[in-house]
């Protein structure tokens, strides 16, 4: 029986999606694929809100992304302040080390954010160059807010990198109007593609940095010196290589881009904040906890903690017996204390009234002790 994928990316994925997937691969330098590719292109500058930005679509997973940003925009010794919710967070720090940086992390405590009071003392007390936060950290459910970021950035003449991993499609971002430079993000969470694609859109304020570099970019797959101008081409509708594209996945995105589209943002933006609370409500109504404040808790992903007494691995294979797949906790301090539930894209009122009930079934077989029923019938009022 397929079970019903919950966790935070990949998720469940629609069928033109897949079936484009599954199409003939078409030859990179084709007419076909050039439109293809190039109207991909042109539609993430809408979904990310920014008219003027430069896109990339790169074979790749979120990872690379972020590493494309930090490898292109960063020189030794460069200054870089990282505000850290999370596992990626720190991922994003390693990042910064290795290509030399001078930083500093911001650490939040679990289930917080930095208040923007303690990241706007740090800029006026040192010149940095860059700064990166992670809109939702996928390890604790933290979301922040990135417009106050985006003011401090141009407010202290720092360039601003937002890792939408999972919110880009599902949480609001305007990266133009907010001033962030670069949003990044990976296929398979909100977007709504299988697992492949690293994508990015920067300003031209990051594209002027990356030009104005002294020093050659210390990572050869990801160097924009390569990859402009095939974006450049693309959007142009000319033939460019630099490494093969992937084909079936830019088809699949082009698909899905325009199913985000079509359902427009503003619709996208309300329906996964209708979704997350409703999720939360009903784990409440359980007599569940989360990882995250309510005020800064995500739309896209959940992160309850166990009620006492119920063992991590019993509750998910119980959840996985019921047919639905979640995750377990993330971030190596408090991994078993919490569960994940992915609520982005796709994903209708039916998948999170099906996801409740396996959860509360999950939970009796454990032990755990609460109102049957009251989980469902929360998220179907919230949901109805
Ligand atoms: N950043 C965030 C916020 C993520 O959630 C993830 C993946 N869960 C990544 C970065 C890394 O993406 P990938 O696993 O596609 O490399």
């Amino acid at each position: 029986m397929k079970k019903l994928l919950m966790i935070p990316g990949p998720i469940e994925f629609d069928e033109k999606v897949l079936a484009a997937m599954s199409e003939p691969t078409l030859s990179h330098v084709s007419p076909e694929f050039i439109d293809i590719f190039g109207e991909a292109l042109e539609m993430m500058k809408k979904v990310w809100m920014c008219p003027e930005g430069q896109p990339f679509i790169m074979a790749g997973t979120g990872t690379l992304a972020m590493d494309m940003a930090a490898s292109n925009l960063v020189e030794r010794n460069d200054r870089v302040l990282v505000v850290s919710t999370g596992y990626f967070g720190d991922r994003y720090a390693d990042m910064f080390d290795r290509y030399g940086a001078d930083y500093r992390i911001l650490r939040a405590e679990h289930g917080r954010t930095v208040d923007i009071e303690t990241i706007e003392k740090e800029l006026r007390t040192r010149k940095y160059k860059l700064l990166s936060f992670t809109h939702v950290d996928t390890s604790t459910a933290v979301k922040v807010e990135p417009e106050p970021i985006g003011e401090l950035g141009q407010k202290y003449n720092v360039i601003t990198i937002l890792d939408g991993v999972c919110s880009v499609a599902g949480e609001e971002i305007r990266q133009q109007e907010w001033g962030i430079d670069v949003v990044l993000t990976a296929s398979q969470k909100a977007i709504g593609v299988p697992p492949g694609l690293a994508l990015l859109v920067a300003s031209g304020r990051a594209m002027e940095k990356f030009r104005k570099r002294k020093s050659p970019v210390g990572n050869y797959y990801a160097d924009w010196t390569n990859w402009l101008p095939v974006m450049q081409a693309y959007e142009n509708r000319k033939p460019a290589y630099f490494g093969t594209p992937a084909v079936n996945l830019v088809a699949a995105l082009n698909i899905s881009l325009q199913q985000i589209l079509k359902e427009g943002l503003e619709n996208r933006f309300v329906r996964h904040k209708r979704t997350g609370q409703a999720f939360r409500s009903a784990m409440n109504e359980l007599g569940l906890k989360h990882i995250p404040d309510e005020g800064c808790a995500a739309n896209t992903l959940s992160a309850p903690r166990y009620p006492q007494g119920v063992s991590p691995a019993a509750f998910l294979g119980e959840a996985g017996k019921e047919g639905v797949v979640i995750a377990g906790g993330l971030h190596p301090e408090i991994r078993n204390e919490y569960f994940r539930v992915g609520h982005m894209g796709k994903v209708s009122a039916e998948d999170v009234i099906t996801t409740v009930a396996a959860i509360e079934k999950a939970l009796g077989k454990c032990g755990h002790r609460f109102d049957a029923g009251a989980g469902v019938d929360r998220v179907r009022q919230l949901l109805a």
